[in-house]
């Protein structure tokens, strides 16, 4: 009370009659927002001079020259401010003391920023920020910093998702024009997978690179069953054990199955994709060369005698389904017609299955199958992959399969193409035996045997 009585006397007896005096070039004229309202101001000839608490000297206001109350408009005489600054105390009674400087210009352009008093009892405002408000306000920026890197993260990575999903049907567009083919399918999407080009067909199905919705960068093959495949009797049981063997297949010389699924009534079997051309398509008319074929026949017999571990006869082993990449990989595929030993003698309808050309006496007399009925298609195929001609031939499919019924041997490989390791003539001939007992125990000692030659 004692203050507030002693400001208004000094603001009466100094500042009044300095306002008389100054010009009026030189008057500034000034309204604080302030809170409390009740406050007053004062000059500070120095921050030092201010009293952080009421019970600090009374002597502090000494040093201070009272304006005038807060809530009034003030006026201010620049000649005594030469570096552009105002220095003044903010004071109320149960408050600290709260100095603040003010721009002059920024007084001109009425930027004045609202002066809130701390209450009484609270640490003194410190304008310097000690080394514990240091490591807060580290603390605080580097949590906002972080924030806003995740925030900043989780925007950028739904943006790319977003430009994934409209880039996917751009990219199927454009490799849609490449495709000359007209098929129904092409263009269309099946499950989660767009169809965007034909890469090839046999009996069973057609086959398409595809792309999974939203993923651009791994297109697969997706396997589509002909309609009149699944209408057949016993579909649903083959589409099953082909997705069941497929999935329990996993070797570097098998093609990886993926997904499997039904759309409108279309089965279909995603798997991985093979970039280059069926054995078919390697072949010329007098066939490959020892060197050219031997790595291709190893891997080819490497893998079907991996599914033979896994108890798995393949029953249509022939060039259309064996894949090679540009990089000289092989990939073993279309286990439609495999079969599981076990479940050989439960499922066997009598239905003759195969490819005629490759297909052992037991297979053709509809006997039980074992892995040396792929044994013998494997004799088959190399005969053909090294003379570009099939050991049994014939006009059409009933004399082929009376060539193979036939206790006569096939022809042997020197008598249809010079230059063959000696010992190829025993290891086909024993591989093609017409009793499945006399041919090699598996196709891992068959594979073995091919090595040595
Ligand atoms: P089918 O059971 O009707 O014979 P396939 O599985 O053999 O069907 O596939 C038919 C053709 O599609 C193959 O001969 C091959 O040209 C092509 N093909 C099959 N699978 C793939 C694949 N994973 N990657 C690339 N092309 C493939
Ligand atoms: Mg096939």
């Amino acid at each position: 009370m004692k203050s507030s009585v002693l400001c208004s006397f000094l603001w009466l007896v100094l500042i009044v009659p300095l306002w008389a005096q100054i010009p009026e070039s030189e008057r500034l004229t000034v309204q604080f927002r302030v809170e409390p309202s009740s406050a007053s101001v004062y000059h500070a000839a120095s921050p030092n001079n201010v009293r952080h608490s009421a019970d600090d000297s009374e002597d502090s206001n000494d040093s201070v020259l009272a304006i005038g109350a807060a809530s009034d408009k003030l006026i201010f005489d620049r000649r005594l401010y030469p570096d552009g600054n105002l220095l003044v105390v903010f004071r109320a009674d149960g408050y600290q003391d709260e100095v603040r400087t003010f721009a002059i210009q920024n007084v001109l352009r009425n930027k004045i920023e609202q002066v809130t008093l701390p209450p009484e009892g609270q640490p003194p405002v410190s304008l310097v920020p000690k080394a514990r408000e240091w490591a807060s306000i580290a603390i605080v920026g580097a949590t906002a910093f972080l924030c806003l890197g995740l925030l900043g993260a989780a925007y950028f990575r739904w943006k790319a998702t977003r430009v994934k999903a409209v880039d996917i049907k751009r990219w199927v567009s454009e490799n849609l024009v490449l495709s000359t083919e007209i098929d129904p399918l092409i263009g269309r999407k099946l499950g989660p997978y767009w169809l965007v080009e034909k890469l090839g067909h046999g009996g069973m199905a057609t086959v398409y690179r595809a792309v999974r919705e939203e993923e651009t960068d791994a297109p697969l093959a997706l396997k589509v069953i002909h309609q009149h495949v699944a209408e057949g009797q016993d579909f649903l049981g083959r589409f099953r054990r082909e997705v069941l063997i497929g999935s329990n297949l996993i070797h570097p010389g098998i093609v990886e199955l993926k997904d499997a699924g039904v759309e409108e009534g279309r089965h279909y079997i995603a798997m991985e994709l093979v970039v280059g051309r069926d054995l078919r398509s390697h072949l010329s008319a007098d066939g490959m060369s020892w060197n050219q074929a031997l790595p291709i026949l190893s891997k080819v017999y490497e893998a079907v005698a991996h599914a033979h571990s896994k108890d798995v006869v393949h029953r249509d082993l022939k060039p259309e389904n064996i894949l090679l990449t540009e990089h000289g990989e092989v990939k073993l595929t279309d286990f439609g017609l495999a079969k599981s030993h076990n479940l050989t003698n439960l499922t066997a309808t009598g239905s003759v299955l195969g490819t005629p050309s490759y297909m052992a006496p037991e297979q053709i007399s509809g006997q039980p199958l074992n892995p040396a009925t792929d044994q013998y298609a494997l004799g088959v195929l190399t005969f053909e992959v090294l003379t570009g001609r099939l050991p049994f031939a014939g006009e059409d499919v009933m004399q082929i399969l009376m060539a193979h019924l036939s206790p006569s041997p096939a022809p042997s490989l020197s008598s249809v193409k010079e230059g063959l390791p000696d010992g190829l003539d025993g290891l086909l001939s024993r591989m093609m035996e017409k009793d499945p007992k006399a041919r090699f125990s598996s196709v891992a000692k068959a594979l073995e045997k091919l090595r040595t030659l």
